[in-house]
């Protein structure tokens, strides 16, 4: 479930999502905290939110799993929502526009187009470590067959100004669900933890450009820079209601290579 991008691995130092969890909803660095993973028998598209937001010390663990029963139906609603809207790579605007709008329901202060359609929320919380959790927003050129009730039928022009059908494959829906899960659960509970939250959507992870994107446009110039940070990620070779944490790097990085051999059409054989 947690992977770590070229994003994350700017932080300082990578931590485990349990930990940096723990850790900013105490506001004590210093302090690890056990991890409790309940039992989770939800449904299978919000598994990854609901382990999310019950990774909490059991001093919390009540609240939190009172907002994430409140929150899921709107949640579910909202992955659904998203499913069925997707966007390519570098044109994610209406589904960054939607998580500027569920940051700021949330209490936090938003910044939008940092770096192509890169959302930027804050929430300045007293005291203590600034932790940096991270959604990718993009979808894939590809065709779903699901056939389920919420499937996407869209078809978009890609840069090359070519007719491709987009889809959600990647799970970047329910990553940005589990983050306005998370912003919520935190927005609403900010008596209980101190130090500032910085939320960002990322886009064009697909295309290994959107961090470099926000990078550039002063992620960690303009807003507060991370002490650690957070992301998910949906992993197929992990069973239904399990989850994976791990510090640092948690999956390979990405490189592309295009090369365009200029010569005469020949046929050899
Ligand atoms: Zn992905």
């Amino acid at each position: 479930m947690v992977a770590t991008d070229d994003l994350c691995m700017a932080s300082k130092d990578g931590d485990s999502l349990v930990t940096l969890v723990a850790r900013t909803l105490h506001g004590k660095r210093s302090h690890t905290l056990a991890a409790r993973v309940r039992a989770l028998q939800f449904a299978s598209t919000m598994k990854h939110l609901l382990a999310l937001c019950l990774l909490a010390s059991s001093a919390i663990a009540a609240d939190v799993a009172t907002i994430t029963t409140e929150e899921l139906p709107s949640l579910v609603a909202l992955y659904q929502e998203l499913h069925a809207h997707p966007e390519l790579s570098l044109h994610e605007e209406q589904t960054a526009a939607r998580i500027a709008k569920e940051l700021r329901a949330a209490g936090l202060e938003v910044t939008e187009k940092v770096g192509g359609h890169g959302v930027v929320g804050v929430l300045k919380n007293g005291d203590g470590p600034v932790i940096l959790v991270r959604t990718d927003l993009d979808a894939l050129p590809i065709r779903e067959q699901t056939g389920l009730p919420y499937a996407s039928t869209r078809t978009v022009k890609d840069d090359q100004g070519r007719d491709v059908p987009v889809m959600h494959a990647c799970g970047h829906d329910i990553h940005m669900a589990c983050f306005v899960g998370t912003a919520r659960a935190l927005g609403r509970l900010r008596e209980k933890w101190s130090g500032t939250l910085v939320m960002i959507g990322q886009p064009a992870e697909e295309r290994v450009i959107g961090a470099r994107l926000m990078l550039r446009a002063g992620l960690y110039d303009r807003f507060p820079r991370p002490d650690q940070a957070v992301a998910l990620h949906c992993q197929p070779d992990l069973a239904h209601g399990r989850i994976g944490l791990r510090e640092g790097h948690a999956n390979a990085n990405v490189d592309t290579l295009e090369i365009l051999v200029r010569g005469v059409g020949a046929h050899g054989s």
